[in-house]
């Protein structure tokens, strides 16, 4: 049998929400099942996001965060900690990945994921508005080796592992079998909370692998990029006169 993939989506109310959620939401569709979406929300799961999911036909989950964080900077940490959560408390078997709404993935990307085993990463292509380029980020290979890192860092003793949030997958059974690894894996899920912007991969990361000799490159070799992050903002858009712009793009 096919390996389920769960994917994990932190998402909030803004411009381009539908846009991306539908985009995000077709390509997971087209992803041979079993696959289940796990989109969560903070404080409410609204309507609009509601409708979304239910019409993209992929399984989804769509839960709420509670937790009142004003913290702009959290970006969606609080959220995929419910998604971990609930992954564990269900015991939902698959390989999680953690899919941001906004950016954009081949369908070649998950049906990659069935391959890993226990933990996998590659390079993620960022693009920038602002730079009018792309970089990469996540690991270089030697045959199917990682050797090293694609970064953007100007110090490079800063991160251990130079990761985008959507350039690693790993299996769930991580969520649930502490002996599998240095320390119980909760702890290192609250510990995200806290972590300073920029750290939540590489400490995420730390605990789960050692080292580079743990990390399987998707695909081996990391010869191809699957998925690309965008930064993209909604503050320039221009719409056609007449059009009613509403706060999650569903154009009326
Ligand atoms: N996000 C969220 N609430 C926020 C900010 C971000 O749910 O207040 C989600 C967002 O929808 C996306 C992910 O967190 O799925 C990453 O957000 P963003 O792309 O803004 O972060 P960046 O990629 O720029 O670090």
């Amino acid at each position: 049998p096919r390996k389920q993939l769960i994917v994990i989506t932190p998402t909030y109310n803004r411009a381009l929400q539908a846009f991306f959620l539908n985009r995000l939401g077709q390509v997971l569709r087209l992803v041979q099942p079993p696959l289940l979406w796990i989109v969560v929300e903070m404080k409410t799961a609204s309507v609009e996001t509601a409708e979304i999911l239910r019409k993209t036909g992929a399984m989804y989950r769509h839960l709420v965060c509670e937790r009142n964080s004003t913290n702009v900077k959290d970006r969606g940490v609080h959220q995929r900690n419910v998604a971990l959560e609930h992954i564990e408390r269900h015991r939902l078997d698959g390989i999680a990945y953690f899919a941001d709404d906004d950016n954009v993935y081949s369908l070649e990307l998950f049906e990659s994921l069935r391959d890993i085993s226990r933990f996998g990463a590659w390079p993620v292509a960022m693009l920038a508005q602002s730079k009018n380029k792309a970089i990469l980020e996540g690991p270089v290979c030697n045959g199917s080796h990682v050797i090293g890192w694609h970064t953007n860092e100007k110090s490079k003793r800063l991160r251990r592992f130079h990761v985008d949030m959507s350039g690693f997958a790993f299996n769930s059974t991580i969520l649930w079998d502490p002996k599998r690894w240095r320390r119980p894996f909760s702890s290192a899920i609250r510990q995200l909370d806290t972590v300073k912007e920029g750290f939540q991969e590489t400490t995420f990361i730390e605990q789960v692998i050692e080292d580079e000799s743990q990390i399987e490159s998707v695909p081996p070799g990391c010869s191809r990029i699957l998925n690309w992050h965008l930064h993209l903002d909604a503050h320039h858009l221009v719409y056609p006169r007449g059009w009613l712009f509403q706060k999650n793009l569903d154009v009326i």
